[in-house]
């Protein structure tokens, strides 16, 4: 189906709620039947029914429905963050004594759900470098049941042949997910590619506009009621018939936003590429990528997001640049909204209840290019360079 087609047309009943254009927030917990017959007709098919919002909602079936055709599955699920969608996928596919194996450097809450919590349910992990798919082949043992992808990952952007991991997950019968967050479904389609399950973190791009925390889960018709009818109804994951609207009208704009957040990212790439102070740019559009070709092979596009390495001497130097970068790349959490983002690794330094000693030098920035002009983005850097 044409991009068009599903933002402006897929799932939208006009005529049922007074030709409106825009879809009504249907703000009611739960549904009225009149007879018997449609009572439990509703019940017995409560993932395609509205009977009570925490199951299905006919806001949130527009999105359901929109998203599905968006990642070519054949449902979906949305729900009340990014993490609870990953969460949902891996808890409905293992059992005490399973193994995951794992892409390393995952999202943190998934690398603290497979370490912190599944750990305590008897669930294995092992962490591979996914850069070489039969480094997950090597890491498979009999009790492995699922193997989780995210490609490419959000701080170093290291990416995983998806094909061949798929390839590799199918001769041991594994559930295989992926973590589409990256590249929104605009630029990269996992289920196309054999993958059982993409999540995404709603909150970026497929909202887009900074004002709503929200999951997504792709799947087949079997593994969306699987999953509907353990994790998302029992742990009640729902999103809100209200936030469901929000991100069902800043969906409309995906591709508007998401092209120009990677055109500017291009621009303020090239410019870093080239600069003197700067040590390494990380960006998987970009031919300096060690995966450059897989990412043109997998991928349509790379959007808004890439880390940049800076020749700086100590940690004070890299806090005061990035400190005169917070006028135009404020410095928070997250991406795909409206607005330039950096989230500096050197914050993780200095901060003992972490426990852990950071991974990442303390010279490396992840940066998020917004909707803003790129030439201002540009000069921000030029001018806070002389910093370093
Ligand atoms: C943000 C993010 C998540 C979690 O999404 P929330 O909506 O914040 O819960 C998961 N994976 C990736 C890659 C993310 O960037």
């Amino acid at each position: 189906m044409d991009l068009t087609e599903i933002l402006t047309h897929l799932g939208e009943e006009r005529e049922a709620y007074f030709n409106s254009v825009a879809p009504p927030i249907m703000q009611s917990s739960n549904f009225t039947y009149k007879t018997f017959d449609e009572f439990r007709r509703v019940l017995k098919d409560e993932v395609n029914n509205p009977l009570y919002t925490r199951g299905c909602n006919p806001t949130v079936a527009i999105l359901r429905k929109k998203l599905a055709a968006l990642e070519g599955s054949e449902d979906a699920l949305v729900l009340s963050s990014g993490s609870a969608a990953c969460s949902a996928a891996v808890i409905a596919n293992v059992k005490a004594g399973d193994h995951i194996v794992c892409v390393q450097k995952p999202y943190s809450w998934t690398y603290k759900l497979l370490t912190q919590f599944l750990s305590r349910f008897g669930v294995e992990y092992s962490f591979v470098d996914g850069t070489d798919p039969e480094n997950f082949r090597k890491a498979i043992k009999p009790n492995t049941s699922l193997m989780f992808l995210e490609s490419p990952n959000s701080i170093s952007f290291e990416l995983q042949d998806i094909a061949a991991c798929v390839k590799i997950a199918k001769e041991y019968n594994l559930i295989t997910v992926c973590d589409n967050s990256y590249s929104s479904p605009l630029f990269q389609n996992p289920i196309a590619l054999g993958v059982d399950i993409v999540t995404h973190s709603g909150t970026k791009y497929i909202n887009g506009h900074s004002d709503v925390v929200a999951g997504v889960l792709c799947a087949s018709k079997a593994m969306v009621d699987k999953i509907f009818y353990s994790e998302y109804m029992t742990l009640g994951t729902n999103i809100s018939p209200n936030d469901a609207w929000l991100v069902l009208r800043g969906l409309r704009t995906l591709p508007l936003r998401v092209q120009r957040s990677q055109e500017s990212a291009i621009k303020v790439v090239e410019y870093l590429e080239q600069h003197p102070k700067v040590e390494q740019v990380i960006y998987p559009w970009s031919k300096s990528h060690p995966q450059y070709e897989l990412a043109q092979k997998q991928m349509r596009g790379a959007g808004g997001l890439f880390s940049a390495v800076f020749k700086a001497k100590d940690l004070a130097t890299m806090e005061k640049f990035c400190e005169a970068m917070a006028p135009v790349f404020l410095m928070a959490v997250s991406w795909g909204g409206y607005e330039s983002l950096q989230v500096p690794t050197a914050l993780f330094y200095k901060l003992d209840s972490l426990g852990e000693a950071p991974s990442l030098p303390f010279t490396m920035v992840r940066y998020y290019a917004g909707l803003e002009d790129p030439e201002i983005m540009i000069a921000a850097f030029e001018k806070a360079l002389e910093l370093i």
